[in-house]
């Protein structure tokens, strides 16, 4: 069992749609999921057309009351995909839970338990906007983090204090953890501003930036208010062909084969009328958009773009465990679905001038 941190103390940034998005890609490659929602705001809960407020079983019911995990599961619409829900009644944890001893390792043990019975491939933790005990709840019980972000002025702002925490949560409590990628979101690639942004964060990020660009897409916007996920709302959509081709290039950083959809394409119900050419940002793309390979080039000074957060000497001092994520466990594999591919050469850890990189290639 893989557990996925989609985490940025950014508000709005994709977090969400890219938790329920790349849950629904992956339970449609036939792996099977449970999306754990642990912001009040309780988006995902509604993206997946539960209702926060007639919940009664909810994330608070974990966090302050020891309600079992599996009492708390839901099924949705996509087969595969399970949720926990939550609902307001979460943004009192952080202060109820402020002076209990132990409370960073509530959710990572009520996971350990649900895992001792139940089978499943991968837990996705939404995040809320802000970096308290519920976003240390989910790194602690985390593998691997997610950092959705946009491409855009000022994205780079309380970068450094994201990857202060995680590594201290590296350090002291979960030294297994491990960020997986920088995810770009809402790319507007009709803009200089957004290519300018992306290289910016290449330079800080190199190899863990993901191939895949999510662009702006507005069945993305709209698929929560609908309580479908994308493939279920505008399954032709870029922002379906977007999140399928991130949670390919997810598959692969994980050494995990990519498998048919389990889902008849019949079963989908029909793409909407795509009203998408104006807001799409790379809209002569083929479906899938991945951005192409290589270096990036012609580097911007930070002060052009205001992103002048992060000091290179902060990134370097300690440099966060950044090798590929190891293949999933051996027990938690689906059959068939996902034959695990062995590299040919182990990655090396990165050297300690090179912070932040993955190697990708041999
Ligand atoms: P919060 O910090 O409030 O939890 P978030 O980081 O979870 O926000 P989302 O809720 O996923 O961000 O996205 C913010 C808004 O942008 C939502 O209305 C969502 O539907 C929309 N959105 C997300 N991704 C895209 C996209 N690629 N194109 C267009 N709209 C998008
Ligand atoms: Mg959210």
């Amino acid at each position: 069992m893989k557990r996925i941190a989609v985490i940025n103390q950014k508000g709005g940034v994709g977090k969400t749609t890219t938790t329920v998005s790349l849950g629904a890609a992956l339970a449609r490659k036939g792996y099977r999921l449970l999306m754990l929602d642990l912001d009040p705001q309780a988006n995902l809960t509604v993206h997946v057309d539960k209702r926060p407020d007639l919940e009664s079983n909810t994330m608070t019911s974990l966090l302050l009351e020891d309600a079992k995990l599996t009492d708390l599961v839901q099924e949705t619409t996509t087969p595969n995909m399970l949720v926990v829900p939550s609902d307001s009644s979460l943004a009192g944890v952080e202060q109820v839970l402020a002076n209990r001893i132990g409370r960073e390792t509530i959710l990572r043990e009520a996971l350990d338990a649900y895992a001792e019975d139940h089978e499943l491939d991968f837990v996705l933790f939404d995040c809320p906007p802000s970096l308290g005990v519920l976003s240390a709840n989910v790194l602690v019980a985390a593998d691997l983090v997610v950092i959705p972000m946009q491409a855009e002025f000022l994205s780079l702002q309380g970068m450094a204090k994201l990857l202060e925490v995680i590594q201290l949560v590296q350090k002291r409590l979960n030294p297994d953890l491990e960020i997986a990628c920088v995810l770009p979101c809402m790319v507007d690639g009709r803009t200089n501003l957004s290519a300018e942004v992306l290289r910016e964060i290449s330079e800080h990020f190199g190899s863990l930036l993901a191939t895949t660009r999510i662009r702006n897409n507005v069945k993305l916007a709209e698929a929560p208010s609908f309580g479908r996920t994308i493939f279920e709302h505008a399954p032709e959509s870029n922002g379906a062909a977007d999140y399928e081709a991130f949670a390919t290039e997810f598959l692969q950083m994980l050494g995990l084969a990519t498998a048919e959809p389990v889902t008849e394409p019949d079963e989908a119900p029909p793409a909407e009328t795509d009203d998408e050419a104006e807001t799409d940002a790379v809209p002569s793309e083929p479906a899938g958009y991945v951005a192409p390979p290589g270096p990036m080039i012609d580097v911007p000074d930070r002060d052009e773009i205001g992103g002048d957060e992060i000091e290179d000497s902060e990134l370097e001092d300690e440099p966060i465990a950044a090798s590929p994520p190891a293949v999933a466990d051996g027990d938690s594999e689906p059959d068939e679905q996902a034959a695990p591919t062995t590299p040919d050469e182990p990655t090396p850890a990165p050297a300690p001038d090179e912070p932040f990189e993955r190697e990708t290639e041999a």
